[in-house]
């Protein structure tokens, strides 16, 4: 079993969300929840305000060079349009995709439209547009998908996707590689819940649980998903988290594949 560790990217700056949406709102209380109920350091919650002034909540350059440390590859999904509490422009999210090319990332469409073709393929259409790539994968934001979702991933021509979440190897509709993928920062840490209500042992034996499972249904893949926004102390399960499953996974002698390798390997071609 190899390990594909990927990343969405559903923030650039706090301010892109200020009177656009109910994220602010909504994260004030929570980081105001957590605190009181002990859930969260005041360091943390001292550093979550200093994130509002520096006006910055993603990860990413800080994220790639502690995988390049660890040898795993950086897989991200950036998006070109808006969705669910994710505001970004076009603009903002060129910056950082020159920056993550310069650095050697795999890029792939963080996707918002699911249900119209038309509406995929514009996606999928201006990602290659703005990033330069003859091609791309997708992972859709919140997982979101219908009965016809994968099938207008293929037939629009993405490469891969990854939104599936299920026990299962990657298998093929019509041209597409679907990856499902077993591990999502936020099931470990929140289970579903509005705030952090895991502790990092609680949140280690989860993941222990699920890569044993993985063994056991005999996955060629294992994927974990890890958004960057929470590589940060401001975050400080989330990151311990996340370092320590690289870490669990390298004493299990698990190696990391980015997904374009993983379908070469599928293909045969490797
Ligand atoms: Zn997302």
């Amino acid at each position: 079993m190899k390990v594909i560790v990927s990343h969405d990217i559903d923030h650039i700056t706090v301010w892109e969300h200020l009177f656009k949406d109910t994220i602010l709102p909504k994260f004030m209380a929570r980081m105001h929840i957590e605190l009181i109920n002990g859930k969260i350091s005041l360091r943390e919650y001292l550093l979550r305000w200093s994130d509002f002034f520096k006006n910055k909540w993603q990860n990413i350059d800080e994220l790639i060079t502690f995988n390049n440390i660890h040898k795993v590859p950086s897989s991200f999904f950036i998006a070109v349009s808006k969705g669910i509490g994710l505001n970004y422009s076009n603009q903002a999210a060129l910056v950082w995709i020159e920056q993550m090319q310069k650095r050697g990332c795999e890029l792939g469409v963080h996707g918002i439209a699911y249900v119209n073709k038309q509406s995929i393929n514009d996606e999928l259409q201006l990602f290659l547009k703005l990033s330069g790539q003859p091609q791309s994968g997708m992972r859709m934001h919140y997982v979101r998908n219908n009965e016809n979702t994968f099938r207008y991933f293929d037939e629009v021509g993405y490469v891969y996707d990854s939104t599936e979440n299920s026990f299962k190897n990657p298998y093929k509709i019509g041209r597409l590689w679907e990856f499902p993928f077993q591990i999502m920062d936020g099931w470990v840490i929140e289970e579903g819940q509005r705030w952090q209500t895991k502790t990092f042992e609680q949140a280690k034996d989860t993941t222990k649980r699920l890569i044993d499972k993985a063994h056991h249904e005999q996955l060629q893949y294992l994927g974990i998903d890890f958004h960057d926004r929470y590589f940060s102390h401001a975050f400080k399960t989330w990151v311990e988290w996340y370092m320590w499953t690289i870490d669990y996974c390298e004493t299990q002698g698990l190696t990391f594949i980015n997904f374009m390798g993983a379908v070469e390997e599928l293909e045969g071609r490797n």
